[in-house]
């Protein structure tokens, strides 16, 4: 078994620690398995300079050497899969295959923005003769990105794969919970090559490093992954300086469960889905409205495979759900629990902590839970499937509407009118029909209304950390 990473921040291509830091640690032990450096002031200024000067070299470099050293990159940590894995396992909890999973998904984020790299095409707009305007994209410059908990490689990689992929540089503040993760990623750049300052690495305090970096003049781009209401905070930053910003923010998923689909597979996999990460997904399938012919029996499945669920410590072979990341989730998910049964829930199974060591919290099924349940509202961002029916699709995509997220959404019918309807008026940036994946690196990625602003991955993702140039050239003087 690899040993967890010492951890370290990246900057300007070195590594370097600091006299403050904080705990990590394993989710399904409670015990302490590192210290991250929690980065001063001194450490962000060196970093700043140090994206400058990467950015200097690297917006210069071709799309295609990007490319290939991305690649290359990717390919040590294919290599690592299960290095890389373990850490993810040890400081997030998840079973081990899905941490091996989640290593893949992170190379093929950067093997896709790689590709695209090589083709953010300008365009050339007709003109009269002896004048030509020419559209370029070039990179926007030096991005200060912020990336969670829930997937400690993937996400920190569609951060870093957008920004070195377009030739900006980044400032990468991981998060401190799961540090490990971006660390591998840096490693692998590092020791292909990567050239100085086009990669940086911190952790700490996060307010202290985003409202530090975010209005620093060098600073062009802001990324960020997680709450709606961090986002919100960051946004009124970046705003007060004309700074643009890509936001991934939170989701409350509905699921339409139509009377003509396969109710044992829908339900089913519903229950595998919610499950997933503990459901500590911004996509996860939250809100379930099933037409009422098909209610029960959909419940009933739902209800057995989600109590089915092997919860236990992601090293060990055969779980398929580990502990909450943290301990905030066990509070804020019984509070949830708790108000939904008071206004009148039912809970078929789970609803609570699990008493053993570690933070582990039951799968867990609420029905029929009333629209003033603040469930209904809040994003559980834990095992947690509200299953409710309705009398009609037209209902069904009411409430799917009802809350202020737009991430994921998703549908069970093989009729084409109830999916023409859904694609018409549901409210999300992502629909999936009969399947419960909602991103892929090829397809774009992002969210409506409080879930965010921008996409990432698809051949959008590239557009945040580019800027459009028109060149207008004129062979005579006029
Ligand atoms: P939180 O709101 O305290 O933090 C969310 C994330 O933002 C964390 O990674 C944290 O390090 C970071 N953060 C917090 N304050 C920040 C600041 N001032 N500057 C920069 N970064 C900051 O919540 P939490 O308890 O860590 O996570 C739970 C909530 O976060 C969930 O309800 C969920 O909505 C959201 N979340 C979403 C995603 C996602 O993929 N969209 C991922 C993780 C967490």
């Amino acid at each position: 078994m690899s040993a967890y990473p010492k951890l370290q921040l990246y900057i300007n291509g070195s590594w370097r620690t600091t006299d403050d830091d904080l705990p990590v640690v394993n989710p399904s032990t409670e015990q302490e398995i590192g210290r991250v450096p929690i980065a001063r002031q001194e450490d962000l200024d060196d970093a700043i300079a140090a994206a400058n000067a990467g950015f200097a070299i690297w917006s210069q470099t071709s799309p295609k050497a990007r490319a290939d050293l991305i690649r290359d990159a990717a390919a040590l940590m294919r290599e690592r899969q299960d290095e890389i894995a373990h850490s993810i396992t040890a400081e997030h909890g998840k079973p081990h295959a899905q941490a091996q999973a989640e290593v893949i998904r992170g190379c093929e984020f950067f093997e896709w923005d790689a590709g695209e790299a090589t083709r953010t095409y300008g365009r050339v707009i007709p003109s009269g003769p002896g004048v030509k305007y020419i559209v370029h994209h070039q990179p926007i410059g030096p991005v200060a990105a912020f990336s969670p908990w829930n997937f400690p490689m993937s996400q920190p990689a569609r951060k870093i794969a957008g920004a070195v992929a377009s030739g900006c540089s980044i400032i990468l503040k991981a998060a401190e919970e799961t540090p490990a993760g971006a660390m591998h990623i840096a490693q692998a750049f590092h020791d292909v090559g990567l050239p100085p300052g086009v990669l940086n690495l911190v952790f700490g305090v996060p307010a202290d490093i985003s409202s530090y970096l975010i209005p620093n003049d060098s600073i062009k781009m802001v990324a960020f992954t997680g709450s709606t209401s961090v986002g919100r905070h960051l946004t009124g930053i970046a705003s007060d300086h004309m700074t643009p910003v890509l936001m991934e923010l939170g989701g409350h998923a509905p699921v339409i469960v139509c009377e003509d689909t396969d109710v044992k597979a829908a339900g089913v996999t519903s229950a595998i889905r919610a499950m997933r990460n503990a459901g500590q997904v911004c996509t996860s399938p939250t809100r379930f409205f099933v037409q009422e012919d098909v209610f029960d029996e959909f419940l009933e499945v739902i209800t057995e495979r989600t109590a089915a669920t092997v919860v236990g410590d992601g090293m060990e072979p055969g779980v398929e759900m580990g502990p909450l990341a943290n301990p905030r989730r066990i509070n804020a998910l019984t509070e949830l629990v708790d108000d939904a049964i008071e206004c009148g829930a039912d809970l078929l199974t789970g609803g609570a902590r699990i008493d053993r060591a570690g933070y582990f919290f039951e799968p867990t099924i609420l029905a029929n839970v009333p629209a003033h349940a603040r469930v209904m509202q809040e994003e559980p961002f834990g095992p947690i499937a509200i299953v409710n029916p309705v009398d009609s699709l037209d209902t069904a995509i009411e409430q799917a509407n009802s809350v202020p997220y737009g991430l994921a959404a998703y549908g069970f019918t093989n009729r084409a009118d109830y999916a023409d309807e859904m694609i018409e008026r549901v409210e999300a940036g992502n629909l999936s029909i009969n399947t419960l994946e909602a991103s892929l690196p090829e397809t774009p990625f992002g969210g409506v209304k409080s879930s965010g602003y921008g996409r990432e991955g698809g051949t959008e993702g590239l557009h945040h950390y580019t800027v459009a140039k028109n060149v207008s050239h004129s062979i005579k003087i006029v």
